[in-house]
């Protein structure tokens, strides 16, 4: 120890020996009780004296230590850049540095080095273990560069390693493929059933993304259900295909989370550098496009980026240009479906189906009409529009001396949560001078989970003016019968896959059977959609569903098709509903 402090404070000799004994005692116990390594090397940068610190630090014994080089606790690769450095110092100046340095059980450690090379050559340093240190920000980085909730990249380093991955590319003359992935039916998921379920299904996502690519392979989480994934080392475009398909397949498969036994489905879309772009963002945003393509057609699937895909963007806007003027133009119709009670047999009711007769030709249906009005805010008048229409056309019924019927109105999620509803809906009925009775409104289950306790208030003032409610395409939502309890509901609309389902899948007759049990424990009537077939309406009839609609009496018809039809007093025949038969025997 001696050196080190000798030459530490620089002593010479002419100071007398007690004194720099005394010195030597004070500065040894400030050196030895310092929590840093502290050394220093003779000029051929061989260890001349290292306190405890330094060697607690390393492993190593002071013995050891004096026997070894500054080499010796180096990586090879720092030692090399150090000796480069070495010449800075020479010139006196002070290096303060991130290093590591090798313990003796090989492990390096980062550590903090201020040195300093004497005039003779020695060098004398400290160094300070940085471990936890580096450890805090690793974990800074990897939070402000990670999503919390799946541990995955976020999308700025999504982009950095995307940007890297195009210049490696560019460099080797290689391809990059970006696969844009999104959940589909994810919201109604989150909103039915809430956003624990909705966060733990977004977990099992990502741990099915890992797995159905390579390590190497980067997968991030963009936000809400969106994740994106970048494939640098494929050996053609099928392979790619491939890998989509493989992820659509996995993702499909059934889990369970909480106590519910859910499935989801993914949309992909696919962009390729260079063909498609030559930037991360570019790729990203015309991977995107695709994935809407994807969605359009059906979900489940996916798609390629293409040329055409943006030319799609501006039919899109057009659409959206000519909804703007189909109201004042009159090109939106409705259309009516008759709904027929299963004990008389008799038609009871009509839903609204919304049509637009676009001047080019060619009808537009909802599936494309509804979002699209959502998101453009045309919901709004458009909704007003088919809730007078429908009560104008039914009192037209009425005073043409047709039986009284009710007429039901689809409420989109929007249209449900505007705070004038109440009032709209109380203008239509005064203008057109329907009774409230003869009206029927329908909302989806994602609605009403939405904004519950809103929706509580909303719907009892409905319920006051006499309005019949029902709930539609019930058990897509994956909601209980028992949150149902909350709401003043009339009647559950029973969704047409069900129904589809009785013939195919034993699951399907099972649900429709315990719904229609449920809801009639709940004093709710029970309504089937989209029945086709003779033996649905058998089977919805022995399990005493009290009513149902569906191409098999008639498809939707134009106002005066349901004049007609309602003219001729439709019945179901006794055959097809073993009830009636019994009830006319
Ligand atoms: P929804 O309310 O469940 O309407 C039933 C849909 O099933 C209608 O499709 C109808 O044409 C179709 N359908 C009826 N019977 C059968 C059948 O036997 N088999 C099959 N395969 N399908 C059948 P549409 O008219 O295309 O309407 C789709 C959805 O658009 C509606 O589903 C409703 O949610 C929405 N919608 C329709 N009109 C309006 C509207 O005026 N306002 C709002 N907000 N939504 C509307
Ligand atoms: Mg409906
Ligand atoms: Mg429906």
């Amino acid at each position: 120890m001696s050196y080190l402090i000798t030459h530490w404070l620089g002593f010479v000799s002419h100071r007398s020996s007690r004194v720099i004994q005394e010195s030597e005692e004070r500065y040894r116990a400030l050196v030895e009780q310092a929590s840093d390594g502290i050394f220093i090397t003779d000029n051929q940068e061989r260890f001349l004296d290292v306190n405890n610190s330094a060697c607690d630090m390393l492993g190593f014994s002071r013995e050891d230590m004096l026997a070894m080089h500054i080499q010796d606790v180096m990586p090879d690769e720092e030692y090399a850049k150090f000796t480069q450095i070495r010449l800075l110092l020479m010139a006196g100046e002070t290096l303060l540095n991130e290093w590591h340095m090798k313990c003796r059980d090989g492990s390096l450690i980062p550590v903090e080095v201020s040195a300093k090379i004497l005039s003779d050559g020695r060098i004398q340093g400290i160094a300070r273990n940085i471990t936890e240190r580096k450890h805090h920000e690793a974990q800074l980085i990897h939070l402000a560069s990670h999503d919390p909730l799946t541990g995955l990249p976020n999308r700025s380093l999504f982009q950095d390693r995307l940007q890297q991955a195009i210049v490696k590319a560019r460099r080797n003359g290689l391809k990059v493929a970006v696969l844009f992935c999104d959940l589909d039916r994810f919201k109604r998921i989150n909103d039915s059933l809430g956003h624990d379920v909705g966060d733990q299904l977004l977990q099992t996502v990502a741990g099915r993304l890992l797995g159905s690519v390579r390590e190497s392979d980067t997968i991030a989480r963009l936000g809400g259900d969106e994740f994106a994934i970048i494939l640098d080392d494929f050996a053609t475009e099928d392979a790619v295909s491939g890998i989509a398909q493989k992820i659509l397949f996995t993702l499909a498969r059934p889990l369970t989370i909480a106590t519910f036994n859910l499935s989801t489905t993914s949309s992909i879309g696919i962009s390729f550098f260079p063909e498609d772009g030559d930037t991360a963002q570019t790729l990203l945003k015309n991977a995107d496009a695709a994935m809407y393509l994807a969605k359009a057609r059906g979900k489940n699937n996916f798609q390629f980026y293409s040329q055409g895909i943006a030319s799609n963007a501006l039919e899109h806007l057009n659409l959206e240009i000519d909804l703007r003027l189909a109201l004042e133009r009159e090109e939106l119709v409705l259309h009516y479906q008759p709904q027929v009670d299963l004990k008389s047999g008799r038609v009871i009711g009509a839903e609204a189906l919304l049509r637009w007769r676009r001047s080019e030709g060619g009808m537009t249906l909802p599936a494309q009409l509804i979002p699209l009005a959502e998101e453009t805010g045309l919901i709004g008048p458009i909704g007003e529009w088919v809730l007078r229409t429908a009560c104008l056309q039914n009192k037209a019924w009425q005073n043409a001396g047709l039986p009284g019927i009710r007429v039901a109105v689809n409420l989109s999620a929007k249209q449900f949560m505007h705070q004038d509803l109440v009032q709209i809906v109380e203008r239509a009925l005064d203008e057109t001078g329907l009774e409230a009775r003869y009206l029927e409104l329908e909302i989806t289950e994602s609605s009403l989970m939405q904004k519950s306790e809103d929706a509580v208030v909303t719907l009892s003032k409905l319920k006051a003016m006499g309005i019949h409610l029902s709930i539609d395409d019930f058990g897509t939502g994956y909601s209980s019968l028992s949150y149902l309890q909350r709401f003043p509901i009339d009647t559950l609309k029973i969704d047409q896959s069900f129904v589809y389902d009785i013939a195919t899948n034993q699951a399907g007759a099972v649900i429709i059977q315990a719904v229609i049990a449920l809801a009639h424990a709940m004093k709710l009537r029970v309504i089937a959609e989209g029945v086709e077939a003779a033996y649905q309406i058998a089977f919805l009839a022995v399990n005493r569903c009290d009513a149902m609609q569906g191409y098999y009496v008639s498809h939707h018809l134009p106002a005066d098709g349901l004049t007609a039809f309602l003219q001729k007093r439709y019945e179901l025949h006794p055959q097809t509903v073993p009830q009636l038969r019994n009830a006319k025997n």
